[in-house]
């Protein structure tokens, strides 16, 4: 009687069961159906979904070159780097395959050399092949480009030929507004109209100083001119104490490297200037740094010396 009991209870069970699975599977169906009528183009898979964890994470900036994403406790970030190059505001747009995993590495030697060397960073340490865990910062509206050698835009503006040695490093101010285009800007502007206080641009100038010494010796050792390079700088907030951090990205993206011999560009004025040869180049400068060799996983050595 029990064993009977117990059959009739599993078939009802399983009856339900099997009730609550259609309604589940009809509600999927519709769902999909409800989805597929706003998206077309590719049906939702729900398992896919739940399983894939990028998706439990909060999306919380996502710009041309890279995305930010919720940390994993407060104060911190994911800094995620895209594949996606862009030029000239973004009216010249490619995908190249490999140059996020490039320039997520490049920029980890150099944030965390610059920790070691007393240079205070967003950077806390790399994640995986594409990410990094960086602190939060509050990002200044600028951006600070460091020049040592005549090219680009100052070029063009002074009619200086490119390559011309500058009497002294330079240091420009860009308001940081796509709609814009960037403008070059004063430290009038910039106290005037509130982006930063005397006090912060001077801190920023000397972490641009620092940067620009550490960044023109660590190329020179491996062969590179450090032509010019974009920094940016971040509010950073411990406790009621705030401090001016170096943040963003160091990369070939960010700055122009020459070959010291032949003068060959190891940077992103390649796909500016519609050279080819990008991920070849960028592979070179993490090359001669010791982060990567062909193939080989990265050594966790200092940068090599070339003959
Ligand atoms: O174009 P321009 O000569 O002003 O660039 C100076 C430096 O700043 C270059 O190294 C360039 O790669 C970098 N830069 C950048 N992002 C921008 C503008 C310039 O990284 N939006």
């Amino acid at each position: 009687m029990g064993c009977f009991l117990g059959l009739f209870g599993l078939g009802r069970l399983s009856r339900n069961r099997g009730l609550v699975f259609a309604r589940l599977r009809s509600a999927l169906r519709q769902a999909q159906s409800t989805s597929q009528r706003t998206a077309p183009a590719r049906p939702m898979d729900f398992l896919k979904l739940w399983l894939n964890p990028m998706n439990r994470r909060r999306r919380i900036y996502e710009g041309k070159a890279k995305v930010l994403y919720e940390g994993p406790e407060p104060g911190t970030l994911i800094q995620h780097f895209k594949d996606d190059a862009t030029a000239f505001n973004a009216k010249k747009h490619e995908v190249i395959d490999g140059k996020g995993v490039l320039n997520n590495r490049i920029s980890e030697f150099v944030f965390q050399h610059l920790n070691d060397i007393g240079v205070p960073t967003h950077f806390i340490r790399r994640l995986n092949m594409r990410e990094q865990l960086i602190r939060e910062v509050e990002i200044v509206p600028l951006e600070v480009v460091v020049r040592n050698v005549a090219a680009g835009s100052l070029s063009q503006r002074l009619g200086i030929e490119e390559g011309t040695q500058l009497p002294r490093s330079i240091i420009e101010f860009y308001y940081k507004n796509d709609a814009l285009n960037d403008p070059m800007v004063s430290e009038e502007h910039i106290t005037a109209f509130g982006w930063a206080n005397p006090q912060e641009i001077d801190d920023i100038m000397a972490l641009a100083i620092r940067v620009n010494d550490f960044l023109s010796g660590l190329f020179l050792g491996v062969g590179i001119r450090l032509v010019d390079f974009k920094m940016e700088c971040g509010r950073l907030w411990e406790g009621d104490m705030m401090r001016i951090v170096v943040a963003d990205e160091i990369s070939p993206d960010s700055c122009r490297l020459w070959d010291i011999k032949s003068n060959d560009k190891l940077d992103k004025d390649r796909f500016r200037r519609d050279m080819g040869g990008l991920v070849e180049a960028y592979s070179e400068v993490a090359r001669r740094l010791g982060i990567m060799q062909d193939n080989e996983p990265p050594r966790s050595g200092g940068p090599k010396l070339v003959q």
